[in-house]
């Protein structure tokens, strides 16, 4: 994420092989238990479940203007990761179920505590075995307004709706396994009212007219972490190209923020470029297609959202900057195809977000990385940002200022502990080795020794695991 106007800004692979395991005479006395109500993260108890791991979620959903809510239908295909008496889906606000099934076959359910749906089918399902829960639901989704971490979820637009679910948007649109560990692919059934376009991460794979409604199909065909997820519905230009290196990319522009032709143009260009830029750095691009919509949703931030960052324009007429597109796009390999394990891990996803931008900006606007990093380390020892630990900001600190640029700062230090060979060796091992992964703070700093041969116990406990303003040792390297 960043937020403007100050560049501040995100999960367990899926297994999606149903596996089948043979009756045996035990399975009739073996014991089926409820699966945990969340996914264990220490901030976000309640988000995520356990006992099942999701591989796919199907959602249909029709979206009219005239009463600006939705009709939907989301089929989550899981797997049992434990024989299951009843289990917990993630859903949160004032949306009405008409009907639940698990397998077919109509199952009990009830919304208890903060956002669980808990689910009772009709018999256990035993583990191993794959599952299918379809619920169908209407209404007003509700926006999550979250004195500390802002706003998320279903957020209304002059001419339609955005969906931007960091950290815990998602439940308001769909049932989810929500929280970064459990990845999974998603079809999207979009419909909308003719004239209304409907976006979504990934690919397009077509639209069909029926008298006064389009329904637009989007395919998600890499594992994705639910806060990752992303619709766009109003009255978009989409413009679609390839980059140099070929690979698709979907810009889309309001029509309500009345950007001309021009900019639009660079906006696709832009994107191009620096989606090849990184890919240089950082390893093969992770996804499908690349892109970005910019949107006037009013909630004053840019979104990582998979493969199709979001970013809400404050002002009309602008495109987004050259570094807060370089922050979006290089979640895709930070934050995206490699998420956190938990919340706390956040730094590695903006860290690299801020020294991403860091790298734009020596590339494309000649402003050194180490000029950038002597900026931000200028901070006076009382400023909040040395404040707290970066491995550690704490649920209300997420999105603060120490997981941005303290955690860039940290990156550059490492850099010049480990050199400029090692540094850009790690760049592209690390996404290459948790693509469409989970990774943790102690995952990155061991991950760094293994490439670079070094002990960076040191470095560690100074800039990820301590408070306060680091002392800076004599310049090595870069
Ligand atoms: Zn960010």
């Amino acid at each position: 994420m960043t937020r403007t106007p100050r560049a501040l800004s995100v999960v367990a692979l899926s297994v999606t092989a149903g596996l089948l395991v043979p009756a045996t005479p035990a399975d009739a006395t073996a014991r089926f238990t409820p699966g945990a109500p969340g996914a264990g993260d220490p901030y976000f108890p309640d988000m995520g479940n356990g006992g099942y791991d999701v591989a796919h979620y199907d959602i249909g959903l029709r979206y009219d203007p005239k009463t600006k809510g939705i009709t939907a239908v989301t089929r989550v295909t899981a797997r049992a990761t434990q024989n299951l008496s009843r289990f917990d889906l993630d859903f949160l606000g004032p949306l009405t179920i008409s009907s639940l099934r698990v397998n077919g076959h109509k199952a009990a359910y009830a919304r208890t505590g903060a956002q669980e749906l808990v689910i009772t089918p009709r018999r256990g399902l035993r583990k191993n075995h794959r599952f299918t829960v379809t619920v169908a639901y209407s209404g007003v989704p509700r926006t999550v307004d979250d004195p500390a971490l802002g706003t998320s979820g279903w957020v209304p637009t002059p001419d339609g709706a955005v969906m931007l679910n960091q950290p815990t948007g998602a439940a308001t649109v769909f049932p989810v396994n929500d929280h970064p560990t459990d990845k999974a692919t998603y079809t999207f059934t979009l419909t909308t009212p003719k004239g209304i376009t409907a976006l979504a991460n990934g690919d397009l794979k077509g639209t069909r007219t029926s008298g006064a409604w389009t329904t637009a199909r989007w395919q998600v065909r890499d594992p994705m972490a639910s806060e990752l997820s992303m619709l766009a519905i109003g009255k978009f230009d989409v413009l679609t190209g390839r980059t140099r290196t070929g690979i698709p990319n979907l810009t889309a522009t309001d029509q309500v923020l009345g950007i001309k032709p021009d900019l639009a143009k660079k906006f696709l260009d832009q994107t191009a470029d620096i989606t090849d830029f990184q890919a240089s750095l950082y390893g093969r691009y992770p996804f499908t297609s690349t892109g970005g919509i910019a949107v006037k949703a009013g909630i004053d931030y840019a979104l990582e959202t998979q493969s199709r960052p979001v970013y809400d324009m404050r002002r009309g007429g602008a495109i987004p900057s050259g570094t807060l597109l370089a922050h979006e796009l290089g979640h895709q390999w930070f934050g995206d195809t490699v998420s956190p394990k938990r919340w706390a891990d956040i730094w590695l996803n903006e860290g690299f977000a801020t020294y991403s931008e860091w790298l734009y900006s020596e590339k494309f606007a000649g402003t050194p990385v180490q000029q950038s990093f002597d900026e931000a380390f200028a901070a006076p020892p009382t400023s909040l940002l040395w404040k707290g630990k970066v491995s550690d900001p704490g649920r209300d600190g997420i999105f603060d200022g120490l997981v941005y640029d303290r955690g860039a700062m940290a990156i550059h230090i490492l850099r010049r502990t480990i050199g400029d060979k090692a540094f850009y060796r790690l760049l592209k091992a690390w996404p290459a080795a948790y693509r469409h992964g989970n990774a943790s703070t102690e995952d990155f700093v061991r991950f760094a020794e293994r490439i670079s041969h070094k002990n960076l116990r040191a470095w560690a406990t100074t800039w990820l695991y301590s408070e306060g303003k680091p002392p800076l040792g004599p310049r090595t390297g870069s």
